[in-house]
């Protein structure tokens, strides 16, 4: 038993939950889109061209799907709906980052954040409502773990993202969002199926259209899923280091008393179609003389042998009540100094939309855990919502 993984508690929606009894489209893979439109009489190429409106247009009614008849919007209108989240606040960084706190059917929120920068814009979505790996710098994981979120939910999470940045009819070049990193809240590996279903969609290209390269999943080191997740899906891969011993990993990103790091630096050796051009991300978070001396600094060199890696050094975020100060810009200098002298890239990465708690490891809803039998009722009643 994996003491981290998600409780059956923590489960998603059985259903695509529509705020009614209709059945949300947005989530199904291209096949269940096949199967629902089946079940209306209407043959395959219905189904490829309500993709096209839904994830390659944008539209929001079948009203809008000028391309399908009449009668067929209106029997498509009576059985299903194609529905993002609710958006409970939506807040804007002087730096540009916007975050969003999206609500779903259920009640449940979660947190989704859109960077943007020079050469591309990013998203930062989140796989989980709160987190099971409870990381002691992570003010996610402060948070008690409420439930897996299903594919619609976070695919939702992009659609949403899109609407609000305008991008549906956006042209190549004027992009606003370009790529999507899997480091909001959540361990994405520990919702492999539904992650990896929403990605898929994401990256068909009949629809929305992202490419595996501009995707990035970042994980604390669900280590018997790496290796699937670059064979089925490509995506790039990080991992959140922040330390170089196993002491001191066990304590701060605690999964690593399961998967410690040696277990987890033999999975990124053999990452699927990992390369020098296409490096492992490791994150490594500052914490003031926790974990940023230079003594482990060339540590972290040594074990990045034979690893096509690049660091990210990213000065620790505070929040309300956090046990941590973030390293001098002196010590970060150093440490980034050495690892980059071995030949690693070693950015270090400017907190964004700090002003808004937007930045990493502050991303925190006021879920709250439901109790089993209250999640099993809700699930009962959706289903029953839904024949
Ligand atoms: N569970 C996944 C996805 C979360 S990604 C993972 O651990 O990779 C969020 C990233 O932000 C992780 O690298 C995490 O370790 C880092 N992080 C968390 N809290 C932080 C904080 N307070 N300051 C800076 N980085 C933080």
């Amino acid at each position: 038993m994996d003491a981290y993984a998600p409780t059956a508690d923590a489960t998603a929606p059985l259903l695509p939950l529509a705020a009614d009894a209709r059945t949300n489209l947005v989530g199904l893979s291209r096949e269940e889109l096949i199967a629902a439109m089946a079940t209306i009489g209407a043959p395959k190429f219905r189904a490829n061209q309500l993709w096209q409106w839904i994830y390659n247009k944008g539209a929001t009614e079948f009203e809008a799907m000028t391309s399908l008849s009449k009668t067929f919007r209106a029997e498509l209108s009576e059985r299903f709906v194609v529905q993002r989240p609710e958006t409970t606040r939506d807040l804007a960084s002087i730096d540009g980052t916007r975050k969003w706190l999206l609500k779903f059917p259920d009640g449940q929120e979660v947190e989704t954040v859109h960077i943007p920068e020079e050469d591309r814009g990013t998203l930062c979505v989140s796989s989980q409502v709160g987190c099971t790996l409870t990381c002691k710098f992570c003010h996610t994981g402060t948070q008690k773990l409420v439930r897996n979120l299903s594919a619609a939910e976070i695919v939702g999470q992009v659609m949403h993202a899109r609407d609000r940045l305008d991008e549906w009819n956006a042209g190549e070049t004027d992009r606003k969002l370009t790529n999507i990193v899997m480091m909001g809240m959540g361990e994405p590996l520990y919702n492999y199926d539904n992650v990896s279903k929403a990605l898929r969609i994401v990256m068909d290209n009949e629809g929305i259209s992202l490419s595996k390269r501009r995707i990035t999943l970042s994980t604390a080191g669900v280590v018997p899923m790496i290796a699937r997740c670059g064979e089925d899906l490509g995506v790039n891969l990080a991992i959140s280091l922040h330390a170089v011993t196993d002491e001191l990993r066990d304590v701060i990103v605690p999964i690593n008393k399961k998967y410690p790091i040696a277990q987890l630096l033999d999975a990124c050796r053999t990452y699927p179609g990992s390369s020098n051009a296409r490096r492992i991300t490791f994150e490594y978070v500052m914490l003031k003389d926790v974990n940023d001396s230079p003594a482990e600094a060339r540590e972290l060199v040594r074990l990045l042998a034979g690893i096509p890696a690049k660091v990210n050094l990213i000065p620790f975020n505070a929040w309300p009540g956090a046990p941590f100060d973030v390293s001098t810009d002196a010590a970060i200098k150093v440490f980034a100094d050495i690892v980059n002298a071995a030949g690693y890239s070693s950015p270090v990465r400017r907190p964004r939309g700090a002003d808004i708690l937007a930045a990493c490891g502050q991303l925190k809803s006021d879920s709250i855990k439901l109790r089993k039998s209250e999640l099993l009722k809700r699930e009962a009643e959706a289903a029953a919502a839904a024949d």
